[in-house]
């Protein structure tokens, strides 16, 4: 989590900075700062809240200030972990003649703060980031990328930083463990980011540190080394997308642009990716021989959060098409459980950034335990795309709202492709697969239909606005669609939504049903809508109010809900995609009307890189 921009080169730096705190913007809001070189020393400024806050604290800079001649600079936007919100615990931390910013966590401060306190250091923060300042200063003695190296070595835990020395003109040190830094090449500069939508205005070179590499810049002089060895080389690779992609396009919201782009997106997902003919779906990304693909035993997808809700439509879709086990896990806990997995296993790791820390150590536990691992994510280049060197990538172009929805509909789409590959080559016909290829290529018709009701939908949200709490409920193939619609609602709108199998409500749940305990009813038609229409009629005769997912035309479900959004008839594994698209609208809605700061909901940020 947390922004990192840092510039050297021959422009001003603080322009570049804070245009690049303002992308990354949606990675943390907690506080905003940075520190540029001015004559012979270093400046910091910092505050507390958004960027627009430490916007106001550098207008108060006249123009003909040191800072805006300032050439090199680091910034940071923070999603504490360790200490409060204050402007004391905002990033960039100094030591003496040392300035930096960090992403991650440091989990050996504590000792490392008593042995600095005990050489004379003085705390003015409680973050664990003023530590590795302090820390880097005292290995210092001229030499900052030494400084570092050293510092770095005594660390545990996680970090991306940037480093800067009053001694030192135009040079930045990065370095990198578990939270990502990309350096944007240019010409006699290069920007330095924890994310490549920082630095795509400026150049589409890119250079993706490995974990323990660390870097030497000056200009457009980039030295890479790792931590126990000397120079090594990282390739530069070309960013595919353009800097529009990353910006509202006159969407009043980063969520809504998102939303309404699904049906590209998915486009963009399938394209190449189905073989009509053969009713199949190609996913060279695997890099699995058909023999691999049948030898395979069992599908074990991990992820977390939205990652996770579409992994568990992978789970169903490849047993039911596939016959082939599967099983979904939170990441976190298939790192921490000791998971039972062999070399026939594949395990599939989903994650939009590729760099969500859980998930990234779940990819090691699996490659440690002998498993195939392949990744499912969206950004190129990512921690994940690269560690597990196969999978198949989203290209839903990049994701800015810290609130995911095209990521997961690329997703559901992607799993239904990995459970087609596998069906076919198990029992599934190759009439049954082009049926199958039909469906999934009707994804981006289906998203349109539902769009085409979004003023509907926003007047269904007027009437669920007042409420404080909301259950969803599905069935199958709809439960993880109602656990994604809870998300949704509750990420955006702080309604306190939860979701429940609709067969579960009578084992607990139900205690809670009111008159101001709405419910959202995912009653699509297919396997299971009567008895989900049977679980309606439980929820009206305690008082609550039923918002109906239901089939288009479908008189019947119409009949027992209170209100309703009707979806495109299809099957249900295909439905899921469409009855989302309406739950991140109905989300969507209820969150503006209650002025809800939709784009950066509170204590979140996007792409989990801490654990
Ligand atoms: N652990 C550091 C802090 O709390 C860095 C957090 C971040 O990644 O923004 O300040």
């Amino acid at each position: 989590m947390c922004g990192i921009v840092g510039y050297t080169g021959t422009k001003p730096a603080v322009p570049i900075l804070v245009s690049g705190l303002k992308r990354l913007e949606y990675r943390g809001y907690d506080s905003a700062g940075l520190a540029v070189e001015t004559d012979g020393g270093i400046l910091v400024e910092k505050e507390k809240g958004k960027v627009s806050e430490l916007v106001n604290l550098l207008n108060g800079h006249d123009e003909n200030a040191p800072i805006h001649a300032s050439t090199t600079g680091i910034a940071h936007t923070r999603w504490a972990t360790h200490g409060t919100p204050t402007q004391e615990n905002a990033h960039p931390h100094a030591s003496k003649k040392i300035a930096l910013v960090h992403n991650g966590i440091i989990e050996n401060y504590k000792s490392l703060k008593t042995k600095l306190i005990g050489e004379g250091y003085i705390f003015l923060s409680q973050t664990d980031t003023e530590v590795l300042a302090h820390l880097v200063d005292s290995f210092y003695d001229g030499d900052l990328l030494q400084a570092v190296t050293t510092a770095l070595k005594n660390v545990e835990g996680t970090y991306g930083i940037a480093c800067m020395a009053q001694d030192e003109p135009g040079v930045l040190i990065v370095a990198r463990r578990g939270s990502p830094i990309v350096l944007g090449v240019g010409e006699n500069e290069t920007i330095v980011a924890s994310d490549a939508s920082a630095i795509i205005k400026h150049t589409r070179q890119a250079i993706y540190l490995d974990d323990n590499d660390i870097a030497k810049i000056c200009g457009g002089e980039i030295d890479i080394r790792t931590l126990d060895s000397g120079t090594v080389s990282r390739e530069a690779s070309e960013i595919d997308w353009s800097p529009d992609a990353a910006e509202k396009g006159g969407y009043e919201h980063y969520m809504l642009k998102e939303i309404y782009e699904q049906p590209d997106a998915i486009r963009n997902t399938i394209r190449g990716r189905m073989n009509t003919e053969l009713g199949t779906a190609m996913l060279g990304g695997l890099n699995l021989s058909p023999r691999e693909v049948v030898d395979i035993q069992r599908l074990v997808i991990v992820g977390c959060g939205t990652s996770l809700n579409a992994g568990i439509v992978g789970e169903f879709a490849t047993e039911d098409f596939a016959g082939l086990a599967a099983e979904v896990e939170q990441a976190a806990e298939f790192r921490y459980r000791n998971p039972i997995i062999n070399s026939r296993d594949l395990v599939l790791a989903i994650s939009q950034s590729g760099e969500t820390a859980d998930t990234l150590a779940a990819v090691r536990e699996a490659t440690q335990k002998g498993a195939l691992v392949a990744g499912l994510v969206n950004v190129v280049g990512s921690t994940i795309a690269r560690e597990t060197g196969r999978g198949v990538y989203l290209h839903a172009g990049p994701e800015i709202s810290v609130a995911s929805t095209k990521a997961f509909t690329c997703q559901v789409a992607t799993l239904l492709m990995v459970a087609l590959k596998f069906a076919r080559s198990r029992r599934m016909s190759v009439e049954q697969g082009r049926q199958f290829v039909k469906e999934i290529d009707s994804l981006p018709d289906l998203v349109n239909q539902v769009l085409a009701k979004d003023k509907e939908i926003a007047a269904v949200a007027e009437r669920y606005v007042q409420y404080e709490k909301m259950f969803f409920i599905g069935r199958g193939y709809l439960y993880p669609v109602a656990k994604e619609g809870a998300l949704k609602l509750k990420e955006i709108s702080y309604i306190h939504a939860e979701a429940y199998h609709a067969a579960e409500l009578k084992h607990g749940p139900i205690a809670l049903l009111e008159k101001a305990m709405p419910v959202v009813a995912l009653a699509l038609e297919g396997p299971g809508k009567e008895k989900t229409i049977g679980n309606i009629k439980e929820c009206s005769a305690r008082d609550a109010r039923v918002l109906g997912i239901i089939t288009e035309g479908d008189e019947e479900a119409k009949s027992e809900v209170d209100d309703y959004i009707e979806i495109p008839k299809c099957r249900l594994h295909a439905a899921v995609v469409p009855a989302t698209v309406a739950l991140q609208l109905f989300a969507y809605h209820v969150a503006r009307l209650r002025g809800c700061p939709i784009d950066q909901p509170r204590n979140l940020a996007k792409s989990v890189t801490v654990e």
